[in-house]
């Protein structure tokens, strides 16, 4: 009752184009299935973002520099649908995409997920002040919904962002990096793990999750691994 009620006051919103998706018929329309497209195995070895010719294994980015993460997967190329699809879901209030996000991200990355076998997930935060305004973060609920389909545990608290640091596209490499020292901070200190898998929206250049990763292996976690719904193409970084 809950549910339809919820429905008929908020019909759900189609990914892709926005629509209203009609009540019992799925998390997008059929048509638009095909708009974002998946990233496939033309991608990076190490950060997972597609690359332009098969014969690489690694992106511009990842030959240059070493990453505190150990490896990064990711679902969908960050490009004008995506990138819009993202957008309404963060600032738009579209939380119910993270639905069929995260329903995505493990149904197409689950030979990733079984080899990798994390042994929790946890979110990239944000801060409380943006918390407040935006009511969700939006990494979380793509972690949770993950969680809720294997059963890998979920610990969307473990780190805290302890500053906001400006958004990363303003800034050049150098002024990235030093953005987002001291960005985070661990939480609590009842949590022992070997490995676990870090959750964000989209992967840019890597400095957000490689600082997120440096936090967590100094807590004395061994392996981090990285998954995003979205990876921006080498050329556009
Ligand atoms: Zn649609
Ligand atoms: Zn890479």
């Amino acid at each position: 009752m809950k549910e339809i009620l919820t429905e008929l006051i908020f019909p759900r919103r189609c990914p892709v184009c926005d629509g209203v998706v009609p009540f019992r018929k799925g998390l997008i329309h059929p048509q638009c299935v095909k708009a974002f497209s998946v990233i496939g195995d033309m991608r990076c070895m190490k950060c997972g973002r597609p690359l332009k010719h098969t014969e690489e294994e690694l992106c511009v980015y990842c030959r240059g520099r070493t990453h505190n993460f150990d490896l990064g997967i990711a679902l969908y190329r960050y490009d004008d649908a995506m990138s819009a699809s993202i957008f309404r879901y963060k600032y738009g209030n579209r939380r119910e995409y993270a639905e069929f996000f995260s329903r995505e991200m493990t149904r197409l990355l689950l030979p990733d997920l079984r080899r990798l076998s994390p042994q929790a997930l946890t979110a990239i935060p944000i801060s409380r002040r943006k918390h407040r305004k935006r009511g969700y973060n939006q990494a979380a609920l793509l972690s949770s919904g993950i969680g809720a389909l294997t059963g890998i545990p979920v610990y969307n608290d473990l780190l805290i962002r302890v500053r906001d640091t400006l958004p990363q596209k303003t800034l050049d490499s150098a002024g990235r990096i030093k953005n987002l020292k001291k960005a985070f901070k661990i939480a609590r200190n009842d949590v022992k793990l070997n490995s676990i898998m870090v959750i964000d929206d989209i992967y840019t250049t890597g400095s957000t999750v490689d600082e997120a990763a440096a936090v967590l292996k100094a807590y004395g976690i061994g392996r981090v691994y990285v998954m995003t719904l979205s990876a921006v193409m080498q050329r556009d970084v």
